[in-house]
């Protein structure tokens, strides 16, 4: 693979982020988290608050579960929150308050994989490591014109021996494995390769006849658990026009542990209910079939106000579009109450 083409293309075609900017070890490990399951775009409002909330290592070791799992809200797999607090709480038991600056220290911590080391040493410190993430394996079936299935260890092995091979001098380390992650987030896409921009088209296997197309092969599907699902959000609006809702933990262990939900069934008596539309949210292995409902009660007591649910709880993307609808109605029912008091 050609060294400077690649890494000249890198320097005028990479996008401005704020975590690039000084390569701080800490900003990197965020950021790289966060982009696992979000596009970079974006995870950006997301990355910033965090970046606001904790600014360093030992804030974020010693944050609070509520305003970290709010913070986390919309970003999914909430265990990716949870791990950053637990290796943070590591680093200032063990490392003075620092990430660790050897991918193999890096990856002893929780939830710092392959990936996520090898980028963090690579990018803050100049290691020569690989960092093979999805667009990297792209580029390189693509480049080296691979047929395997990447998804099967043995074959992502012999790539990353490959991109191991094709590493430059530790000088320019920082920037190599960002170029290669760069190259497929905007020119060797998984829908389109732009091969006349492209810095590799000399070399690659798969620009000349539109190979590209059926490179890495596609992975073979797990299948999902379905599950179906009420979702009874419960509200009460009180004399002052106020908004409230009932939400509760679930168990600290499973899917989407400690977050907030709302029910799964109605009270015997309430004022009258409205149907909230169906929903499907995809999970790595189960899949819910959802359906919601908007219950207007009488009373509030156990309810919280819905400014501050909306400020403190998070509340996991699942039931978010079921918020969302049955705000927008209890909305507009605060309204005709107020009119009809005037
Ligand atoms: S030349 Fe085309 S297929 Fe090859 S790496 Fe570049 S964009 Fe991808």
């Amino acid at each position: 693979m050609n060294h400077k083409d690649l890494l000249a293309w890198y320097e005028n075609n990479h996008r401005e982020l704020p975590f690039r900017k000084n390569r701080e070890p800490y900003r990197i490990w965020i950021s790289e988290i966060m982009a696992q399951q979000t596009r970079i775009e974006a995870m950006m409002p997301a990355y910033e608050k965090f970046i606001a909330l904790f600014p360093d290592v030992r804030a974020l070791a010693q944050g609070d579960d509520d305003v970290l799992m709010k913070a986390w809200q919309g970003l999914g797999y909430y265990s990716r929150a949870r791990n950053l607090k637990k290796a943070a709480q590591v680093c200032v038991d063990c490392y003075d308050g620092q990430l660790p600056e050897q991918y193999g220290e890096l990856k002893k911590l929780p939830g710092i994989g392959e990936y996520t080391a090898g980028a963090i040493a690579s990018i803050a410190h100049g290691e020569r490591i690989p960092a093979v993430d999805g667009n990297v394996i792209r580029v390189y079936a693509r480049h080296y014109g691979l047929d395997d299935d990447f998804s099967n260890t043995k074959n992502k092995k012999q790539l990353t021996s490959l991109v191991r091979a094709d590493l430059p001098d530790h000088e320019h380390m920082p920037f190599w494995n960002q170029a290669l992650m760069e190259l497929g987030a905007l020119v060797c896409t998984p829908k389109i390769a732009r091969c006349e921009e492209c810095p590799l088209r000399i070399t690659c296997q798969s620009a000349a006849d539109e190979a590209w197309k059926t490179r890495p092969a596609p992975k073979k599907k797990s299948e999902r658990r379905i599950e179906k699902k009420h979702v009874v959000v419960l509200a009460s609006i009180d004399e002052n026009q106020k908004i409230w809702l009932h939400v509760r933990r679930r168990p600290d262990s499973g899917l989407l542990a400690s977050l907030y939900e709302f029910d799964d069934r109605k009270p015997q008596t309430f004022l009258k209910s409205q149907p909230l539309g169906d929903y499907r949210h995809v999970f790595s292995h189960v899949e819910w079939l959802m359906s919601g409902e908007l219950v207007l009660c009488s009373s509030h007591e156990g309810f919280l106000p819905a400014e501050e649910i909306e400020r403190d709880c998070s509340i996991p993307s699942a039931f978010l579009p079921f918020y969302q609808r049955a705000m927008e109605f209890l909305k507009e029912e605060q309204e005709t109450e107020a009119v009809s008091a005037c």
